[in-house]
């Protein structure tokens, strides 16, 4: 039997949909349109690269985008100023620092700048913390994706076993506390846990973000279990790989492709979360 393909770019459609429903409600409301402002500091080609897909997906919803840039040689007290000078704008919805920052910037700082009303990424203590004690608030744009892919796919979460592979705090903490929120009894692995096998072979719902190609051997999957690749890995011969070995696919009931998996669910979620910060502000 072979597993269903979870279909990012589907379901990212339909929430980009709902998004742009919104987004013109709000207008025919005589509201103002939502805006995502992007920090870019330095010009590196991958962030160079998303930063445009999200400007697509934002003209696809009715979200006006804006590129703040400082050089590649900013301070953390620069980059500091211009997202606090970000955050007193009455035009902006959202704020999207884009990461990597170059080395001398202290990240942290950056983040913990943003006004957590304009988190869009879900990354500021205030937001992490909320996803922590159950309160609502802006929730990381990859971690919801999944739990929207789980949704739309019907998987079922309360009282069954999850197992994330990978403890980040963009991607494996938040996604273990929504399936916790979501009452799965959840176990979180990492590069020091020793049972990894024995573990994922537990898991009905496998979320694989560890960052490394094809870590998951299809012998480590559970029959029927849902598995969530989230990992972006270059294979040798250039392609993207993911966390997983595709064979699972034989194994599992469940497997969301790489590329066409995650990825589209987070630049879909970004959207959502503008709206939602904006929505929030201006309720109308
Ligand atoms: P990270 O490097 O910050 O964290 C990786 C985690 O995996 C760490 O907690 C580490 O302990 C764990 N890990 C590493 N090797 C392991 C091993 N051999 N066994 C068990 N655990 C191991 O990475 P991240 O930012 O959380 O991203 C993880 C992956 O997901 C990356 O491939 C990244 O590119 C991808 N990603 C994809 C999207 C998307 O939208 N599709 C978004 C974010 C991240």
């Amino acid at each position: 039997m072979s597993a269903i393909r979870v279909d990012g770019e589907r379901v990212a459609t339909g929430v980009l949909a709902e998004v742009a429903a919104r987004i013109e409600a709000r207008l025919r409301a005589g509201l103002p349109r939502p805006h995502l402002a992007a920090v870019l500091v330095g010009h590196d080609p991958a962030s160079e690269t998303y930063v445009r897909l999200k400007r697509r997906d934002a003209e696809r919803v009715g979200i006006a985008t804006s590129d703040r840039r400082l050089p590649e040689s900013a301070t953390t007290s620069e980059v500091v100023d211009l997202v606090e000078s970000l955050n007193r704008d009455p035009e902006v919805s959202g704020i999207l620092v884009q990461q990597p920052l170059p080395p001398q910037v202290e990240v942290e700082a950056v983040v913990a700048a943003v006004d957590p009303a304009k988190d869009v990424d879900g990354f500021h203590p205030l937001n992490a913390g909320r996803l922590l004690l159950g309160q609502s608030g802006l929730v990381a744009c990859t971690p919801a994706g999944i739990i929207r892919l789980l949704d739309e796919y019907r998987v079922p979460i309360a009282g069954r076993r999850a197992v994330v592979v990978g403890r980040s705090n963009v991607v494996g903490k938040p996604v273990a506390l929504l399936l916790l929120r979501r009452d799965a009894t959840v176990t979180v692995c990492h590069s020091k846990t020793t049972n990894l096998a024995e573990v994922c072979r537990e898991a009905d719902i496998l979320v694989a973000a560890a960052g490394r190609l094809g870590l998951i051997r299809a012998d480590w999957v559970k029959p029927g279990a849902a598995v969530i690749d989230v990992g972006v890995n270059r294979r040798e011969d250039g392609r993207l790989g993911g966390d997983v070995d595709p064979a699972a696919a034989e194994v599992a009931g469940w497997l969301s492709p790489v590329p066409g998996g995650v990825g589209p669910l987070t630049r879909a979620m970004l959207m959502a979360n503008t709206c939602r910060a904006e929505e929030a502000r201006r309720p109308g």
